[in-house]
């Protein structure tokens, strides 16, 4: 039996339009929420994730700044880009798009991001609130992940979730957001013993790995759910051919280009997975959604007192 095919372009267009509707209601207080996207140097995949980024906040209407300073900004510098922008009343979010140049102490850089501000979730201010369960800005990709349970019913109480990956940007955020609603959570990692064995286990996999395919149908529960948040790039034809096998469109594709994205979840794990994202099309739209998600709550937080006779009460996060 195939699996349901979890649509992240439709559930971002949910989300965007429940935010046109919050939008609106700032703009009657006044209010046009503001991201500040800062692109350091050259790197070209850098540069398509901002503008990715810029390009969503213009088409659900918030103000985007990008600040583009060269790849040879010392830490101090740096610092002072950061403070500027903390201090501007019209940014109500700010990202740091990483990686930063080798010289940049990334730490100091993103620890000097106003929590406020932290659109990304990654200030340890803003984790603190995460792991006590208080209202925050949250990851995006995790909380695009819970807003993917969230909207195709996926029961999430009492299942047993793997997630696998510990980053701070996904594997952790992910493993408290599903403890917090009442999953019981394994995470897993470089140094897990009898991975396929504790994977078997789960009515829930969250692959967050960064290796492609490595989930095979063998290592999955039939029935289970499959979340793959790895982006991949292949470029091997006989890679391709063990991905692509039963998909023909797929590798007619490769072969045209050369490349193709992949996740961490081999594509014939749909055979056997009882709901399961695609990649691309599935985690990676709803991480932008909550980076304008994020925007939207942190200028509602800031400048509340402003808009607070028509926007309603902040939802708790985690949910
Ligand atoms: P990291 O490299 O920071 O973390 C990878 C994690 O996977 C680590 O905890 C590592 O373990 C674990 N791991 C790696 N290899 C194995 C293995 N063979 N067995 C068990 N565990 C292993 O990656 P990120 O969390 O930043 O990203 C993960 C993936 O998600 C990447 O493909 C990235 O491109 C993608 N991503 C996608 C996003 C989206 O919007 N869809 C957003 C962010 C990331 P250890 O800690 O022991 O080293």
């Amino acid at each position: 039996m195939a699996a349901r095919i979890l649509d992240g372009n439709a559930i971002r267009d949910e989300i965007y339009g429940e935010l046109a509707g919050e939008i609106a209601s700032l703009a009657a207080a006044g209010i046009r929420p503001g991201l500040a996207a800062v692109l350091v140097g050259d790197n070209p995949a850098s540069r398509v994730y901002v503008k990715s980024k810029i390009a969503a906040c213009e088409k659900l209407g918030l103000a985007s700044i990008q600040v583009t300073p060269p790849a040879t900004i010392s830490t101090a510098e740096l610092l002072a880009v950061v403070q500027d922008l903390n201090r501007r009343d019209d940014v109500d979010g700010i990202l740091v798009q990483l990686p930063l140049p080798p010289q940049v102490d990334a730490k100091k850089i993103l620890d000097a991001v106003d929590p406020a501000k932290d659109v990304d979730g990654f200030h340890p201010i803003n984790v603190g609130h995460l792991v006590a369960g208080r209202p925050t800005l949250v990851a995006c990709t995790p909380s695009g992940v819970m807003e993917i349970f969230r909207r195709s019913a996926i029961l999430l109480e009492g299942a047993n979730a793997v997630v696998l990956g510990r980053s701070d940007i996904v594997g952790k955020p992910m493993a408290l957001l599903l403890m917090h609603a009442n999953a019981t959570v394994t995470i897993c990692h470089s140094k897990t013993r009898n991975l396929p064995e504790v994977i078997r286990r789960a009515d829930i996999v969250v692959a967050a790995l960064g290796r492609a395919g490595m989930v095979t149908p063998e290592f999955v529960r039939p029935g289970a759910t499959v979340i793959d948040v790895g982006i991949n790039r292949i470029s091997d034809p006989a890679q391709a051919e063990n991905f692509f096998a039963h998909f023909p469109e797929r590798l007619a594709a490769f072969r045209e280009k050369g490349t193709a994205l992949v996740g961490d979840v081999h594509p014939d794990v749909a055979g056997v997975a009882g709901a399961i994202t695609p990649v691309p099309g599935g985690v990676g739209p709803l991480t932008i959604a909550m980076l304008m998600s994020n925007t939207i709550k942190a200028a509602r937080l800031r400048r509340g007192s402003r808009a607070s006779a028509s926007v309603p009460a902040v939802a708790a996060v985690p949910r």
